[in-house]
């Protein structure tokens, strides 16, 4: 028996790294095939090893059988499959059944590639956009020891409580020191540990060394070191590890299945804790079934309940049997094989987009990959991570090996869902894009263009880009119900189905993102997050779609295209308008008026009925004014921006145990205490007037709101139609931006557009702006709270306190419009705009006369402002970010622009 203290039990040394990073499992697996694929070999090309171990006569003739059946039909299908790289005949066996083999590489009508090694990125390149091979690029991020223990360890100083699963790593020989320090440190609390000691990298137990004393362990190179878990649950008093199979079917976005079934390699010594008299029986302390075959005692069974190598559905009926929750440790599991990819996202991700630069994200990419996990349990059945392998063995030496391999990769290819049409449709996208290129008119330069055939120019691109998300978001919603219906014996484990997972993981993904992005160059940063860019639901994209057909459509005649609701008669370079007609259902109520029927309060204070539910929230259950599935938030999300449809189906799953509902209730107590946080702040927040105090600018407010009669016109003239669609955005773009800081200092979230809030503050910001800004003049008139009406199309139920910031922020909205106007007429020596209505009293609006300033007596700024004190720069208010931007742009003579 090999001893691991006489040295490693290698015979071959372990392998050279990787050139290419792309991990061990590059290199063709050479261990033997079994008398499966001496079958298979009889009639493919497959060469029939000698070493071969005969199979169950009954899995033969199934063999036979299946292979007969599939000839017959081969004849009908297009599909081709090249599995001329595999060794494994149950590849061939179960590729026939979606198609004809064929050995040609070129053939246009080849389907899939499968192959049993790692593939140049060259050859990811090269496939047409209806081919699919069997692994991602940069996957040996995580599938080499060393590669794995750096990626963690860079996570598990991020997120050392999600990271757990790992068991302690050092990279040798350049953590060395390291490793010394924390070995004696833990001698000197009279603890004890065993590490084991792997080949960077290395495969099927070769090379590995078990070490009681960290002075033993020399300084090689290409070498981890790991804590070895000395308290592992036990089958019959034998360790054991489970070969779970993950299904990674696209990186952009991600998507993950955890096959339903695997392995459970058992030792083939009854296992014992370490201690120096067995430190170097392996086939006690690894589970490899190439170390334990070798061993006399392996008991190879019919009987799901005896033998060596069992299956996993065994196990958990055997942990059923014995009173543990199942339920639980599956849960655990598929939590760490997610966090696990996620810290390989990122390489994945990037690899890819390198190969495969013009692929639209979310299309159905090239690459797929059957990844075989190797997962240790402790004694409390506490999942640890051991390693990760890219070219999992299928080989099938046993009938459960055939059972489980045959069924894994079965489901994997229905998922894959690959089918004529695809190619056809792969096809005509290629050539329209060529005679795209071919005949595509020269780019007239931006210099040639008038201002309004540039802005028509941009809407059309917003269009276009628009068009593009949701055809994106309409695609995934297709495939996800496609993987919903094929689904088999998986089970989606990314992206999760319920909101509350989605969220943690939208925060490692957005983390491991950064710790990817960091220290690169800006170029790729910005790449990266233009993909990323833009958290779109489908409804929100069709709102916005909306908004530029409008836009859109009033460019499309020569100059403004009055709306129904905008003023007949332009006042040119003034806002004060004659004979306007607005689109206000009572003409004469006034903002404070108004106030009183939506919002709730006088300009500069904060909304005493904010908290009150809107009419439309009264309407409905009260069940229902809860959101029935939690936001994702805090996290960068590109990368959620694909999953809408499934990050809002309610989990039934996620549900079952009553531990994640005690997390779903205090995620969502924790995020409507937030909600209420940021109401209380928006609540304390004041538009600033550049150069006056808090209570200046509210008189100037209460002002216009007394004298609105007066002032309607010249406002509505003001936003409407002096302002274009550039200016209007400024406009509301001053609340946007800190409404943005109070969500990031609320919120403690640099990443504010992944916040739930956020995007339903968004949808209010575009609703103001839509329609050349009917949106917000709506907002001035008695039925001022008609903007409620996109949450009550939208599948999110918006709760009170979350309908109470978003009417805070269209009052900030309509105050800040209120304040840019004053100071615009202001700035042009019209301060008459104010202070006339006063002189004047309330009649100009009955009148539509234009008051002419010279007429009019208009009091010194000095009787309008107290400035007792409070201009003097020494006892000013201090600014708040809203008055400081207003003062940035004040200063910046940006107003002016306004
Ligand atoms: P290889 O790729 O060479 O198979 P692994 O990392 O998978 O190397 O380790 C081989 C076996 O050693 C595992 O199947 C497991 O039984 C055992 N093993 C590896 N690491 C640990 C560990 N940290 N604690 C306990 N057992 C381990």
């Amino acid at each position: 028996m090999p001893s691991a203290t006489d040295g490693p039990i290698a015979h071959r040394p372990p392998r050279p790294p990787d050139p290419d990073g792309l991990g061990d499992s590059l290199v063709l697996p050479k261990w033997g095939a079994s008398s499966v694929e001496q079958l298979a070999g009889a009639t493919g090309t497959y060469s029939k090893p000698s070493s071969a171990i005969s199979l169950d006569k009954e899995v033969e003739d199934k063999l036979r059988a299946l292979s007969q059946r599939k000839k017959v039909k081969r004849k009908k299908s297009q599909i081709l499959l090249n599995v001329t790289l595999t060794k494994y005949s149950v590849v061939r066996l179960v590729a026939e059944q979606f198609g004809a083999l064929t050995g040609k590489d070129d053939d246009p009508n080849c389907f899939l590639f499968w192959s049993d090694s790692a593939v140049p990125v060259e050859k990811i390149a090269e496939l047409k956009s209806y081919q699919k091979i069997n692994h991602f690029p940069a996957m040996g991020e995580i599938c080499r020891k060393d590669a794995l223990a750096r990626n963690m360890a860079r996570m598990i100083r991020a997120h050392p409580d999600a990271y757990s699963f790992v068991p302690k790593t050092w990279i040798f020989p350049s953590e060395y020191s390291i490793f010394q320090n924390y070995a004696r440190d833990i001698k000197r609390k009279r603890k004890h540990r065993t590490f084991i000691v792997k080949p960077a990298n290395g495969a099927m137990g070769h090379g590995i060394t078990l070490y009681r004393s960290h002075e033993k362990i020399p300084l090689n190179e290409h070498m981890i070191v790991q804590e070895y878990v000395d308290k592992p649950f036990l089958l019959d008093g034998y360790k054991f590890d489970l070969r779970v199979y993950v299904l990674m079917t696209s990186c952009d976005p991600l998507r993950l299945f955890l096959y339903h079934d695997g392995l459970v390699r058992m030792g083939t010594e009854r296992y014992v804790m370490p201690n120096d008299n067995n430190v170097d029986q392996l086939f006690m302390h690894l589970t490899n079934y190439s170390i334990n075959k070798k061993n006399d005692n392996f008991e190879r069974s019919e009987d799901v309940s005896t033998g060596h190598k069992r299956s996993i559905k065994y196990l958990n009926d055997y942990l059923r049997k014995n009173d543990h929750d199942v339920n639980s440790v599956w849960n655990r599991i598929a939590d760490l094989l997610v966090k696990t990819l996620i810290v390989a996202e990122p390489h994945i991700f990037h690899a890819y987009r390198m190969c495969r630069p013009g692929q639209i994200p979310g299309s159905d990419g090239v690459c797929f990959e059957i990844l075989g996990f190797d997962i240790l349990l402790d004694r409390k059945l506490r999942p640890w991570l051991i390693e990760i392998n890219r070219a999992p063995s299928f080989g099938t030496d046993e009938k459960i090996d055939f059972d489980i391999k045959s069924g894994l990769i079965h489901d994997s290819f229905k998922l894959l869902n690959m089918k004529q049409s695809d190619k056809r449709r792969g096809l005509a996208a290629q050539k329209a894009e060529s005679q795209r290129r071919l005949f595509g008119q020269a780019k007239r330069s931006d210099t040639d263009l008038t201002d309004l055939d540039k802005k028509r120019k941009s809407i059309e691109k917003r269009k276009q880009e628009l068009k593009e998300k949701l055809a994106q978001v309409r695609r995934e919603n297709a495939r996800e119900d496609y993987e919903n219906r094929n689904i088999g014996n998986f089970r989606r484990i990314y992206p999760p189905p319920d909101k509350f997972t989605a969220e943690k993981y939208d925060t490692l993904m957005s983390d491991a993102f950064h710790l990817f992005l960091s220290g690169r160059a800006s170029t790729l940063k910005r790449d990266i997050s233009k993909i990323f860019g833009g958290n779109l639901k489908e409804d929100e994209i069709l709102d916005q779609l909306q908004q530029c057909d409008l836009e859109g459509r009033g460019k499309s005649a020569k100059g403004p295209r009055p709306l129904a609701s905008m003023p007949s008669v332009v006042a040119d370079e003034d806002p004060e308008t004659d004979g306007m007609t607005y689109d206000i259902h009572e003409d004469d109520a006034t903002p404070s008026e108004l106030n009183s029927s939506t919002s709730s309060t006088r300009v500069s204070r904060p909304l005493g009925r904010a908290t009150q539910p809107s009419p439309m929230l009264k309407q409905r259950p009260q069940s229902a004014q809860r959101p029935m599935s939690r936001p994702m938030s805090a996290a960068k999300n590109a990368y959620t921006t694909h999953r809408s449809r499934s990050l809002t189906r309610p989990s039934s799953s996620a549900m079952q145990n009553e531990e994640e509902a005690k997390a779903h209730a205090a995620a969502r107590e924790r995020e409507d205490e937030l909600t209420r946080r940021t109401l209380c702040a928006l609540n304390e927040m004041r538009i600033k007037f550049p150069g006056k105090t808090d209570e200046e600018a509210g008189w100037i407010l209460d002002q216009i709101n007394d004298n609105w009669k007066y002032h309607k016109p010249r406002i509505a003239s003001y936003w409407l139609v002096k302002l274009d669609s550039i200016k209007r955005r400024k406009v509301i773009d001053i609340v946007r931006s800190n409404v943005r800081a109070v969500l990031q200092r609320t919120w403690r979230s640099s990443d504010v557009d992944s916040l739930r809030l956020y995007r339903i503050f968004n949808r209010v910001f575009n609703r103001l702006l839509w329609s050349h800004g009917q949106g917000l003049w709506n907002c001035f008139s008695t039925s001022g709270n008609s903007w409620e009406t996109i949450f009550s199309k939208s599948s999110d139920v918006i709760t009170p306190p979350e309908m109470s910031c978003c009417r805070r922020i269209v009052k900030l909205c309509r105050d800040c419009l209120l304040i840019v106007y004053q100071f615009a007429a202001e700035a042009k020596g019209q301060g008459a705009s104010l202070s006339a209505s006063i002189g004047e009293g309330v009649t100009h609006s009955n009148t539509r006369t234009t008051p002419n300033p010279s007429k009019t007596p208009i009091p010194h700024r000095s009787t309008l402002f107290s400035r007792t004190g409070t201009m003097s720069p020494g006892v000013a208010p201090p600014m708040t970010p809203l008055s400081q931007r207003m003062s940035r742009i004040y200063k910046s003579r940006s107003f002016d622009e306004l």
